[in-house]
């Protein structure tokens, strides 16, 4: 069926049972592929055919939910990886190369925060960190001849920031380089980044993708417009490969060749694959993506409007709340719903938080968010610990921060948790 709905996509897209087959994705548990002659497998290492040959490089389970997650992101193409860590890796190294340089907002994920600033910074690839309420100009003034990407997150984890489409995509084209989008916390239920200007979208499936905290896992999404000849920057795209012997990706794979550079050179070389497992319990998340992003958001609404009102509660960031710092940002580019994830400060500030956070009784402290049960944490002492304080208040958290990832649960019996544990802080 053409022009399906975004709800009919997550419920039918990209697997579709012929006539006796099973009516659920199948799980393909194998390492390889059989084949009758060498010239059959060679056609494969030549990137000709478009069969499997080993589970490293791809295999019809993982293969399945890659066209599902493309397909509700509105990309070409995607590619699954074995976490939302993984994804972020393989997307800067297929772009840049030790001397290259990123450019980064600031307020994300604490694990991207390292991976970028530290871990990739030791292989030489350099990350300018920017406050991303910087006017366009100051955010284009950063660039450097060098600079191959701009990275932000389009709801900051655990920040709560929105960040302003318009002006990092417009920043991004006047570069000559793709816009990077982890768009995790928002998922395509709430937030399509591509229909926004993002060339290139990544997501920790981990979380609301998955949503049941059932398995770790990543994924990329192209656009599939990225003009990667226009700016001279990216040979790797451009001139011959020659592991495999002058193959030129955007000339062969036109819309789809980041993704397909992804998959012949990331994942053969680094190895960071989806198991056949985690992609069926995956996608068995995404057939409700819909309806738990929309039950997320009005629980988090509600749960955010009842502790603004609190008279233990110091702040609430919610992007989706009346007077937030984010409430425009949120209504032009979420306006279907904020999310489940959101932030709060307890009067008394780290030592009451610490004192509330012990006496929840139905709400978990995990390090997760996205999950359908309610879940609490405190990022200044766990998730953003190996952050300094000035970095942590620059990536948006505060000592006496609450992150809440409101769950399916009845919004009644999550209020009366916080109430009770809120009263016994006084
Ligand atoms: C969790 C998370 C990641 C990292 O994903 P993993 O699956 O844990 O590796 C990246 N970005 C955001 C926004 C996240 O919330």
């Amino acid at each position: 069926m053409k022009n399906m709905s975004f709800e009919t996509k997550c419920v039918h897209g990209a697997y579709k049972a012929e006539s006796g087959q099973p009516q659920v994705l199948p799980i393909v548990q194998n390492t390889t592929y059989r084949y009758y002659s060498s010239a059959d497998v060679a056609e494969l290492f030549d990137l000709e055919s478009p069969n499997f040959m080993y589970t490293r490089l791809g295999s019809p389970t993982v293969n399945a939910l890659e066209e599902k997650m493309a397909l509700l992101e509105g990309g070409s193409a995607a590619i699954a990886t074995s976490s939302g860590q993984a994804a972020t890796l393989i997307t800067i190294c297929n772009l840049c190369k030790a001397g290259d340089h990123v450019i980064s907002a600031a307020n994300i994920y604490g694990g991207t925060h390292n991976l970028l600033g530290v871990s990739l910074k030791k292989l030489g690839i350099d990350v300018t960190f920017v406050d991303q309420e910087l006017p366009l100009e100051e955010i284009i003034a950063c660039a450097r001849p060098e600079t191959k990407a701009i990275f932000g997150e389009s709801i900051g984890n655990p920040a709560l920031s929105i960040i302003d489409f318009d002006k990092f995509s417009k920043a991004a084209k006047t570069i000559g380089v793709p816009f990077i989008v982890d768009n995790t916390l928002a998922s395509p239920a709430l937030c399509r980044p591509i229909e926004h200007g993002a060339d290139i979208v990544i997501h920790s499936t981990t979380k609301y993708a998955d949503g049941h905290a059932s398995c770790v896992g990543g994924m990329v999404i192209e656009s599939g417009t990225f003009d990667w000849a226009a700016s001279g920057k990216f040979p790797g795209m451009v001139e011959p490969d020659e592991s495999y012997h002058g193959l030129k990706f955007y000339e062969k794979f036109a819309s789809v060749a980041f993704t397909l550079r992804l998959r012949a050179v990331m994942l053969r070389d680094f190895g960071c694959t989806m198991a056949p497992m985690n992609a069926y319990l995956t996608h068995q998340g995404l057939q409700t993506l819909h309806l738990r992003m929309e039950k997320h958001s009005q629980n988090g609404l509600a749960l955010a409007e009842f502790l603004s009102q609190h008279e233990m509660v110091e702040w609430v960031l919610y992007p989706g709340l009346k007077g937030d710092k984010y409430y425009d940002l949120a209504q032009k580019y979420l306006p279907d719903g904020a999310s489940g994830v959101l932030c709060f400060g307890v009067k008394g500030g780290k030592e009451a938080g610490e004192k509330f956070l012990s006496n929840l009784k139905l709400t978990s402290i995990v390090v997760h968010v996205g999950d359908i049960r309610t879940s609490v944490l405190h990022p200044a002492s766990t998730t953003h610990r190996q952050l300094s304080e000035p970095e942590q208040i620059a990536a948006g958290i505060r000592p006496e921060l609450i992150r809440v990832s409101v769950g399916l649960e009845s919004i009644k019996d999550i209020i009366a948790d916080f109430d009770q544990a809120l009263k016994s802080v006084k």
